[in-house]
């Protein structure tokens, strides 16, 4: 048994919200160390991601320069054959004045890419990253984590200690119960999922929904359609439990039968080709996908995204709760560690906050699954979850966009300087560096404006700024705290 150092922080996983959770807490120049069990790049499913992810989430870790070079295809929305109406209907993220202008965007991505860039980012922040390294326990000293047990790719087992834990590990963490509770799986979304990938398929004939996700629903279930390049696509079947012997057998058989039920995405895939080599060779199954765990930190140890919880992928939510909840497991460690926050106020925070954001989709998307209903009791009923004082559609396009929580932190930064500096000549040249759609967005995060907008981007400021139109931050419960200016840990609320 090998002994290293004593780290800060030991993060076990290295996808998005490990890789997150590593990068903002390394920035704050504490010791990190990501054991990640396989070497990067590997696959993962979650391909459609959110505004806040990428303006938000991954501009504070320092990512979103790497991500806007890699040249993914650029997400202005979705596209959806849902509901009552016969027509399919779509929702673009510019249509929210949180999102307006360069902000309105995410990418579709391939996983291996992502992933690795977000990897490769927190080293560059100054993690140490070590691959092949599979976590199978924790120690603990009476009710503390106070590190793990590892095997590294040679098969040398390894202890090391640190002052916080963080699961990170997904779905099939072997550490998540060890943070107390219990997992509990959704009653209520209890469906498969099968899916595969294509070559050649159709794409959406409006230029500027060209790169939407497309959700087709049909009477097994739902279909997503995911474009990943101009000739790549993803495309997963979500099927209802009580249909799951259509998913048993042969899983390639399975998937063509469920795409001959569905007349949009036979159409889409009728000139394509299945890939049947390479990572994406294989069909993939993945079921009870939806849980939480009733606990998600215990002292010294704390559970971010699939490890803590996920809920049904229909609004791609699941990398934008992972990066979310990492940021904010990293602004109470930072605190901490910092020495400004109580370990249980700044625990309770992370909680609390993690938990609404679970809540908001969750709530929503049961509602969203009553088929009878037309997109606009849809929106309604997005205005009625997030208690936004928006227009029901603005309200539907932020909580499907990731930014109904009204965190500064997670809109960018950008609107902000286009609202302060819209006449500024460097802040246009930038904007104009991105005209031609091809997700060229690095001058523009290189300009001064905007870096010096992110700087000053606090409340305060904002709210002098902004007006009306700015979103206070203000704490979720008596007592609670609130993100500091520079969105990396917790302050307290301004007393009244
Ligand atoms: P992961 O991405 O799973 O990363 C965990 C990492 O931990 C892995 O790299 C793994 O190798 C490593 N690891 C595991 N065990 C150990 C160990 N013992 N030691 C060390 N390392 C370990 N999300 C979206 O945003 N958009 C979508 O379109 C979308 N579609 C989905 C479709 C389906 C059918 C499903 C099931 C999910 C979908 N998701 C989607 C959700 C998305 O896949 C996850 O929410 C996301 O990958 C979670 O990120 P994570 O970092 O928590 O975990």
């Amino acid at each position: 048994m090998e002994k290293s150092k004593e780290f800060d922080v030991v993060v076990v996983g290295g996808g998005p919200a490990g890789s997150t959770l590593a990068a903002l807490v390394a920035k704050q120049g504490n010791s990190v160390l990501v054991l990640e069990k396989e070497f990067f790049p590997r696959y993962q499913i979650g391909e459609s991601l959110l505004p806040s992810t990428i303006h938000g989430i991954c501009r504070l870790t320092g990512a979103a320069d790497e991500l806007a070079k890699a040249g993914f295809p650029l997400k202005r929305g979705g596209t959806f054959r849902w509901g009552a109406s016969e027509e399919p209907w779509a929702f673009d993220f510019a249509t929210s004045p949180k999102m307006a202008g360069p902000t309105s965007t995410a990418y579709q991505v391939e996983r291996s890419k992502f992933d690795k860039i977000l990897l490769d980012n927190a080293r560059r922040q100054g993690a140490e990253v070590q691959e092949g390294c599979s976590v199978a326990d924790v120690i603990e000293d009476g009710d503390r984590v106070t590190g793990v047990r590892y095997t590294d790719d040679a098969g040398v087992p390894h202890e090391v200690s640190a002052k916080f834990v963080v699961d990170a590990s997904g779905n099939k963490s072997r550490l998540f119960n060890k943070v107390g509770g219990k997992r509990e799986y959704s009653e209520f979304f209890r469906s498969l999922a099968l899916f595969g990938y294509f070559e050649n398929g159709k794409r959406l004939p409006q230029p500027n929904r060209r790169n939407n996700i497309l959700c087709v629903a049909f009477k097994s279930g739902w279909f997503w359609y995911i474009p990943l390049s101009d000739t790549l696509t993803s495309v997963g079947a979500v099927v209802r439990r009580e249909l799951a012997e259509k998913v048993q057998g042969d899983p390639e058989k399975a998937l063509y039968a469920l795409i001959d039920e569905c007349p949009m995405i036979s159409d889409y895939l009728s000139p394509a080709t299945r890939v049947t080599e390479g990572q994406y060779g294989e069909v993939r199954v993945r079921k009870d996908y939806s849980y939480h765990q009733t606990a998600f930190w215990r002292p010294g140890m704390m559970l971010v995204g699939d490890a803590a919880c996920f809920v049904d992928p229909v609004f791609s939510s699941g990398v934008h709760l992972a990066t979310y909840s990492a940021l904010l497991a990293a602004r109470s460690i930072n605190s901490v560690l910092a020495g400004t926050v109580e370990e249980k106020a700044a625990m309770q925070e992370f909680e609390t906050r993690y938990r609404k954001e679970y809540g908001v989709f969750y709530e929503f998307l049961i509602s969203f699954y009553e088929m009878h209903r037309d997109e606009d009791s849809y929106f309604w009923q997005a205005k009625k979850v997030t208690r936004a004082e928006r227009t029901e559609l603005e309200s539907f396009v932020e909580l499907v966009g990731g930014v109904s929580s009204g965190e500064t932190a997670l809109t960018g930064a950008e609107e902000l300087a286009e609202r302060l500096h819209g006449n500024s000549a460097e802040f246009s040249s930038a904007i104009g560096a991105m005209a031609a759609d091809k997700g060229e967005w690095a001058p523009m995060l290189q300009s001064t404006v905007v870096r010096s907008a992110m700087v000053e981007g606090s409340k305060v400021q904002m709210q002098a700024q902004l007006g009306e139109d700015a979103e206070e931050e203000t704490p979720l419960f008596h007592g609670g705290l609130i993100p500091s200016p520079d969105g990396l840990s917790w302050v307290p609320a301004p007393v009244e």
